[in-house]
């Protein structure tokens, strides 16, 4: 795995991915395909910019002459795709450009990929394809996809996809699911980065129905090292899932940053459920566990008070991103490219 294309690379999970390839890797070439959206900041890897081995291109995985150009131009040995819309709230409000990122972009890659000398497709999803758990079980690889959202259906189909050219052309990909990441560099329109920013701005934490909904969460880190052993140690056409084994109440996530933050619990404000809102969400890795050798290892609140340090030590990232500052930084620095 020397030559790798990361698409997505500028978001939150793909920098932090890219970040780790990096500092893992010394001879490791990792090409960096990303549209910057208003989720993408280049400012996110900038310390990677005059790096031998990264390599940073503007464009749109919808586009298939660019990536047939780009794949045409580069010979991977691996592609992970992180590439995606992935804010449910915005999938609910217009799903048009979850549809075209998640599936038709997903769908040109793969052909683009299937056709080279790829040892390995990567696509990165998520555990919201399974659905919603009751107040009992787990997710496992094999528990029926059932997506309740326009952005978890976007990439159940995604996922769909993937499979179909596991089985009609024998392509090596693997798909990952993992549970909600923290950690830093993550938009500040996610749970955990907006109620830090809302909280250190005494704004209130709006919070969806009365809290109860559960989510496991894993350190973004945790993560990286999963699509990392999955990339290099996974079995072609297998899906592994990757958790954190942190199931919490959003409630108390809420409550855990107010104690961090020292605010007080007034700030929180409960506003009218999310349509469609899952209930619960948990996950079995332990086929990662068996298979990868592969666990989480942050253990939640150490992982949660670092996270928090991140955003209290970078007020800067956040407000340039609260006022779309840094698209003027990306103008300065590449231009029209
Ligand atoms: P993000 O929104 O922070 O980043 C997405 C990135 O994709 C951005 O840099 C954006 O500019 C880029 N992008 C969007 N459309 C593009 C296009 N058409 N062409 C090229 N680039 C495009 O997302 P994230 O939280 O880092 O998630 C990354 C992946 O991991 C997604 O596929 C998501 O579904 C999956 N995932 C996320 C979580 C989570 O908790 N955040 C959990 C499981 C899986």
């Amino acid at each position: 795995m020397k030559q790798i294309l990361v698409t997505g690379g500028c978001g939150f999970i793909g920098s932090n991915f890219i970040r780790y390839q990096l500092s893992q890797y010394p001879d490791i070439s990792v090409t960096n395909l990303d549209k910057l959206t208003y989720a993408g900041n280049l400012e996110n890897l900038k310390e990677f910019e005059s790096h031998s081995g990264y390599t940073f291109v503007k464009g749109d995985i919808t586009d298939a002459d660019f990536v047939n150009s780009l794949f045409n131009s580069v010979d991977f040995d691996a592609v992970i795709n992180f590439a995606a819309e992935s804010h449910v709230d915005r999938s609910i409000l217009d799903s048009g450009p979850f549809i075209h990122t998640n599936i038709v972009g997903t769908q040109v890659l793969l052909d683009a990929a299937r056709n080279r000398n790829i040892d390995r497709y990567v696509q990165v999803s998520t555990d919201e394809v399974y659905g919603s758990l009751g107040a009992e079980g787990l997710f496992t690889e094999t528990t029926p996809i059932a997506p309740n959202s326009p952005y978890s259906a976007s990439k159940a189909s995604a996922d769909l996809l993937v499979r179909s050219y596991i089985k009609t052309f024998d392509f090596p990909a693997i798909i990952t699911r993992c549970s909600n990441n923290y950690g830093p560099y993550q938009f500040p329109e996610k749970l955990i980065p907006l109620f830090i920013s809302n909280a250190l701005e005494d704004k209130s934490l709006p919070i969806y129905g009365e809290g109860t909904n559960v989510r496991d969460w894993i350190h973004v880190i945790d993560h990286c090292r999963g699509i990392d052993a999955a990339l290099r140690k996974g079995k072609p056409g297998q899906i592994y899932n990757f958790g954190g084994n942190a199931e919490m109440q959003n409630i108390e996530i809420t409550r855990l940053l107010l104690t961090i933050l020292e605010k007080p619990e007034s700030l929180i404000k409960y506003v009218t459920d999310r349509p469609g809102h899952d209930l619960r969400y948990a996950i079995d890795c332990s086929k990662a566990e068996a298979e990868l050798g592969w666990k989480p290892e942050t253990e939640f609140d150490a992982g949660l008070k670092d996270t928090v340090q991140w955003y209290l030590d970078n007020p800067e990232w956040v407000s340039r991103i609260r006022s779309g500052q840094y698209m003027k930084y990306y103008d300065q620095q590449y231009g029209n490219r």
